[in-house]
């Protein structure tokens, strides 16, 4: 389509289109050299290559966007990983991203194996007297008490998720921000986030290629308790839901772990998908909300929305047995009042008393 229109324009006469099709021609031979490749390796190319396109992708459309928003050259370093981009430019190079990110799918017992999970967690969270308190009385909690919630939420789903024997760190540090979506002066904030996940995975698995080997991925999940993380005004369920996806996030990484120092079976069913989360953490290949059809869209994401939601609905259940929960005569019977709350749920993080 691009090559015959840039042949039509060059047929004709005015100085304007003259000067368009030379613009054109100088950058056809490349312009179609890049299109021949992008379709030999979505077409036959392999998953490393793949993997790398998407990335070449990620990076070429946040090269454009910088020249378009700073054209004086001026970018912050990363800027773009935080500045929702003009999809509409950038159409073809979108649409190849999707194409080539729904190459990478997991298996089905897998899929069986994260569902078995999420039900077991949102049993060990239905179980727990704080959380049965918490879901009745969310609206009434200030934001110590939620985020200790939270941090609780995130406790449990690290000490029940399991895989084999595989489980992530369960002292993962759990990080607060309060960030709005906008600064002062109306600008869009770059520290804005809802939830993030983050180790040094991809770094520690460079290193091996070099030969050396340090530690094992110290993860951090940060959470911004802010208003305008509409998580955090969802209610319990919602609130918590995030916090499930980036613990999910933290197991991804210990799957793909497991598979780089070969502690998984390769005759387990769960082998491929824990290869697939080595490969796609290996690259730096990870598309941020920034371009945000793709950033759904991307296998990492996939199954980390998938498991929010899974816990979302698993948490819009009353708990079996929570009744006493929503009655303040009753809770204060079991030992519980909003203020008292704090130092109780506390308690349990610093384990039983000496
Ligand atoms: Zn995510």
């Amino acid at each position: 389509m691009m090559n015959q229109n840039a042949a039509s324009l060059s047929n004709q006469g005015s100085d304007n289109t003259r000067f368009l099709s030379s613009t054109f021609h100088s950058h056809m031979p490349t312009l179609r050299a890049r299109f021949d490749r992008y379709n030999r390796i979505l077409k036959s190319g392999s998953a490393d290559e793949k993997l790398g396109l998407i990335q070449e992708l990620r990076d070429y459309i946040f090269a454009e966007e910088e020249k378009i928003l700073f054209p004086n050259g001026d970018a912050p370093e990363g800027i773009m990983w935080q500045t929702p981009v003009d999809e509409s430019r950038y159409g073809v190079e979108i649409h190849l991203m999707l194409k080539l990110c729904a190459d990478f799918e997991y298996s089905g017992e897998y899929r069986l194996k994260m569902r078995e999970i999420a039900n077991n967690i949102a049993v060990a969270m239905a179980a727990d007297k704080d959380m049965q308190f918490a879901q009745h009385n969310w609206s009434g909690m200030d934001l110590a008490q939620k985020k200790t919630v939270l941090r609780k939420a995130q406790k449990i789903h690290a000490q029940v998720q399991q895989l084999d024997g595989i489980q992530t760190s369960q002292n993962i540090s759990v990080v607060f921000n309060n960030e709005a979506r906008a600064l002062p002066d109306g600008q869009h904030n770059p520290q804005f986030g809802y939830a993030s996940h983050s180790d040094s995975l991809h770094s520690i698995f460079n290193s091996k290629a070099l030969g050396w080997m340090f530690g094992t991925p110290d993860s951090i999940i940060n959470y911004n308790i802010h208003p305008d993380n509409s998580f955090m005004r969802g209610g319990f369920a919602t609130a918590l839901s995030a916090m499930h996806h980036e613990q999910q996030h933290a197991f991804q990484s210990a799957l793909a772990l497991a598979y780089f120092e070969k502690r998984i079976d390769p005759a387990s069913p769960y082998y491929k998908d824990a290869e697939l989360l080595y490969r796609l953490r290996m690259h730096d290949c990870y598309v941020p909300p920034s371009i945000y059809s793709v950033y759904r869209k991307q296998a990492l994401e996939r199954d980390t929305f998938d498991f929010q939601h899974l816990m979302e609905t698993h948490l819009r259940r009353p708990f079996p047995g929570s009744g006493w929960a929503k009655d303040p005569a009753q809770a204060r019977a079991h030992g519980y009042t909003l203020d008292g709350f704090f130092g109780r749920i506390r308690k349990w993080f610093r384990g039983p008393e000496a």
